[in-house]
Parts: structure tokens; sequence; C-alpha cells
């Protein structure tokens, strides 16, 4: 097999229903657990894709292995890293079927596995300066045609797997998040740790609670969800495009050497991922 591709996508909810060319699933072993990788065609290219919820879309917000998937994209040689998170819009400029690119993260989980830094004599901190890419990111605006001086993007991140309640909602929206979501952490600051540039659409599916004057109704979620598809692969297909033509990203600092081994899809077990 050749060098598998060196770009990712990470497809949350609704995104993972992208039916892709050519597809091939693998699962691949890592020390936090199994991870299903898919590689396809997409644009011309060739391009990774791990369904950030497991086959079969099994896996809640709260159980999602990042670590798993992290240290495999980094072990096959991955160093950039898109990501699509299904949100509810705080902000009551946007609208369900938006998609937005993420600025800056408020981490408000609570027990998720958090570092590849766990050992003792392991000490490690990462700056978060820039906590998604920011060359990526630039591109993925003019991608998704995100609105120009719209200001920065904050997410949100709760644990769930509940929804927030209407007092949570309106503390965040003093904390300045605009969306709210419960997949961005930890996985930015893995790819972080990892040295992966990583950035982040944001795809909102609904008004947060106490905001629309409706219940958040999980099935008007999945709605939004499929009109965005559409969408957001055409926006991919752009990014892939200025991607080509962009020189490479200075800000994302390296991650140390030797922490992650290479890893190949050559003998990996390959198997239904049950889409
Ligand atoms: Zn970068």
């Amino acid at each position: 097999m050749d060098l598998p591709p060196d770009i990712a996508l990470i497809a949350g909810t609704g995104i993972e229903a992208w039916p892709l060319d050519q597809a091939r699933d693998f699962r691949l072993a890592t020390p936090y657990g199994e991870v299903l990788v898919r590689l396809a065609r997409f644009a011309g290219q060739d391009l990774l894709v791990v369904p950030r919820h497991g086959p079969g879309h099994s896996l809640p917000p709260h159980r999602v292995n990042s670590r798993g998937m992290i240290w495999a994209l980094k072990g096959l040689g991955v160093t950039k890293v898109v990501a699509s998170s299904a949100v509810g819009a705080i902000d009551p400029g946007l609208r369900p079927g938006d998609l937005r690119v993420v600025d800056d993260l408020l981490d408000f989980t609570r027990q998720r596995p958090l570092t590849f830094f766990d050992a003792p004599g392991q000490v490690r901190h990462v700056d978060m300066t820039d906590a998604y890419c920011p060359r990526l990111s630039a591109l993925l605006k003019q991608a998704v045609g995100q609105p120009v001086g719209e200001g920065l993007l904050i997410y949100a991140a709760t644990e769930g797997p509940r929804f927030e309640t209407p007092a949570e909602i309106r503390a965040l929206a003093q904390l300045g998040a605009r969306v709210v979501g419960m997949t961005q952490a930890p996985e930015v600051t893995l790819a972080r740790e990892a040295g992966l540039c990583y950035a982040a659409v944001a795809v909102v599916t609904n008004p947060a609670a106490g905001l629309g004057g409706e219940r958040v109704e999980e099935a008007a979620i999945y709605a939004h969800l499929a009109e965005a598809l559409g969408r957001f692969q055409d926006a991919f297909a752009r990014f892939l495009g200025l991607l080509d033509a962009s020189p490479g990203c200075e800000r994302c600092p390296p991650a140390p050497e030797g922490l992650f081994p290479h890893l190949s899809l050559d003998g990996m077990d390959e198997g239904d991922g049950q889409r």
C-alpha cells in the first residue's frame, strides 16, 4: 500500500454519514483501544476519515476515544486534521445549518482522559495560545464562506450526553461562547500535544437551550445535519483546493520525538465499519 495521506477528517455527528468513494475501513489497535479509520478518495485525492463516534455511531460523546483517534492519525503520518462538530447556537445570529470555523475553546468537560502526558516523570504543558491551527482555520473560513468581521467563534465544550440547561447557556454566553457542543475537548488539546495542525468546523444544528422557544430535539438536529452535509462536502472540496496552493504552517509546535510510534495500514484488520 502507498503511504497514507497526510490529511484527515474527524467526522462528527451527521458528517460521518458522508458516502465516500472507494472507502476501505481499518480497525487500528492503539494503547487506548481500537479506532476505526477509513481510507477514501475525495476530490481526486486520498483522505483518511475517522468517524468520531465509532462504528455505527456507537460511542456517546463522553466515551469518544479521542486519545486513540489522535494517536492513530499521528502514527499514520497525518499532519493536518480537520474536524466537524455539531453545535447548538448561543449567538442568536447563527442559524441551523450554518457552518462556522472554531477559533477558541472553553472546556467544561469533567471526566475525560485529557492528555498523552500522563505517566509520572512525563510532565509537559502545551501552549494553547493558538488553540486551533491559524493556517488551516484561515483556509477553512474561506472555504465555508464565513462572513468577515463576525468576531471570534468561541466553542464551549460540555460533558453531555444531556443537553445544557438554560442557566448554563446564559452563563456560557456571558463568558463569550457563541456555540456549545460536546466533542471539541479534549480533541483539540490532544492534537496540540501530538503536534498536529488541527482546525474545526462547527455545524449549527439548533438554538441552545432556552433560546429558540422550543425544546432541544434530537430529530430536528439530525434533520439539520442531513441538510448541512452537502454544504460541508462542497466546503471541504474548496478547502483541499486552497490547501494545495498555501504555504505550510509555522505556528503549531511539534510533538516530542519518539512519543508516537509509526503505524501502517498494511496488515491492519480491514473490516466493515457499519456505517
Ligand atoms: Zn498549524
